[in-house]
């Protein structure tokens, strides 16, 4: 894609983001058109937009980042288009969603400030969104959606559990992707998780779900999941990976529940001969939140490639956690305190390092943007679209 074009979009789609409540008027104005002039399509959606709305403007700002990397671009809008398959999406609903992103922009941006170009511009864009879209969803022969039965839910903290999973049929996914999941308290909304185990052939699942206060599925999750409950699955997702060709030592930063994709992909390397050498830097706001550590060390203790640094943001637990805060086993580092995107970057500028960051949108934003001011170029950091 031509790079002013880029540049034209860019600058457009900032009009968005930067005006208070842009976002919420743009997104309003897409599905106004989308279910206005395809009232079938509403019912691929569930009752409750506000979830719906927030998905699809950071889907559209990340491809946005990223269109001048041509490979990552068709890469993520092939997934995307895989992934709707399980909606019940269909190649043509891609044109009438093109369209209706298109008329949006135009009455958001109004007639004054919408231009030739910048129409062109769009155009282009969006009819190539689509076309990967379309693409993706029709090469994909996979089964749109799985099923697994819940074999295992352990309460780690009062806010987190882990839900083992036995699938009917294994999910051909890599270590270090995320999966789309429907639970039968919540039958129309799919949220993203990410095993924490690489593939196997039992078709074996073990996912770190957190409780997010006020969230739909979440506290569902992990407060009401029993052992016997179907969950669905859709086609997996994600880029996430060590590339074992390259040869350069990996940097893995994990908060929360995102130690869950970076743990997969060491477990995995764990059952190779050869590997590069890999520091984990894995944190939470109180020592308590560390809930892995005793599988950490296990893995820390057998493999000699893995360096593992624990660090939370406060030094003691907080008042309703009756523990104090649990000393690292022996041969492991030591807890380290404070805001981990410091941290790692007072180990040096990890230049030379694949990186790659999981947790929550806004840790993966100031991690990343410690790192970037701590030296290490923004094009070896890796981390799945917040
Ligand atoms: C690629 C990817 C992988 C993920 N993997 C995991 C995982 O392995 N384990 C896990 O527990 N979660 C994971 N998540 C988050 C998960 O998909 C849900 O977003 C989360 O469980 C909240 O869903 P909800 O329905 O409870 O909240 P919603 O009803 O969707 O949202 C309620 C409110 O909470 C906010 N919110 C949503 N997610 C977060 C968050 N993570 N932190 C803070 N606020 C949030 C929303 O902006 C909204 O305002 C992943 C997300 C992505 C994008």
């Amino acid at each position: 894609m031509n790079p002013r074009a880029i540049a034209l979009v860019r600058s457009n789609f900032r009009t968005v983001t930067e005006s208070p409540r842009g976002t919420d008027r743009l997104t309003n104005a897409f599905y106004g058109y989308l279910f206005g002039d395809n009232p079938i399509l509403r019912q691929l959606f569930p009752a409750g937009m506000d979830a719906q709305r927030e998905k699809f403007v950071s889907a559209l700002s990340y491809i946005i980042d990223i269109l001048d990397d041509r490979e990552r671009v068709s890469g993520f809008l092939e997934q995307l288009g895989r992934d709707h398959r399980k909606y019940g999406v269909e190649s043509s609903h891609y044109s009438a969603a093109g369209k209706a992103l298109h008329s949006a922009l135009k009455s958001y941006t109004g007639a004054l400030f919408w231009t030739s170009s910048i129409d062109a511009a769009w155009a282009s864009v969006i009819d190539s969104v689509v076309t990967s879209m379309a693409a993706g969803a029709d090469a994909d022969d996979l089964p749109a959606q799985w099923s697994a039965t819940v074999v295992e839910h352990r309460r780690v903290l009062d806010d987190l559990a882990v839900i083992r999973l036995r699938c009917d049929v294994p999910v051909p996914y890599e270590a270090g992707q995320y999966l789309p999941i429907r639970i039968p308290q919540r039958p129309r909304m799919w949220r993203y998780f990410s095993p924490a185990i690489p593939w196997n052939s039992s078709g074996e699942l073990e996912f770190h779900v957190r409780r997010i206060s006020g969230g739909w599925v979440s506290p569902s999750m992990v407060n009401e999941t029993q052992v016997g409950d179907r969950w669905s699955l859709g086609a997996p997702l994600g880029g996430l990976r060590v590339d074992m060709h390259g040869g350069d030592d990996v940097l893995m930063i994990g908060t929360g529940t995102g130690l869950a994709p970076l743990r997969a992909q060491i477990m995995e390397m764990a059952m190779r001969g050869t590997n590069p050498r890999v520091h984990l830097f894995v944190g939470g706001r109180y020592p308590c939140d560390l809930y892995d550590m005793f599988t950490l060390w296990q893995l820390g203790m057998t493999n000699p490639w893995l360096t593992i640094v624990p660090v939370s943001e406060l030094d003691t637990n907080p008042w309703w956690s009756p523990e104090p805060p649990a000393e690292m086993p022996e041969g492991m580092h030591q807890r380290l305190c404070g805001p981990i995107g410091s941290i790692v970057s007072s180990f040096g500028s990890w230049a030379d390092r694949q990186v790659q960051i999981a947790g929550s949108p806004t840790m993966i934003r100031s991690i990343r943007q410690a790192l970037i001011l701590g030296g290490t170029p923004a094009s070896r950091i890796a981390h799945d679209p917040v």
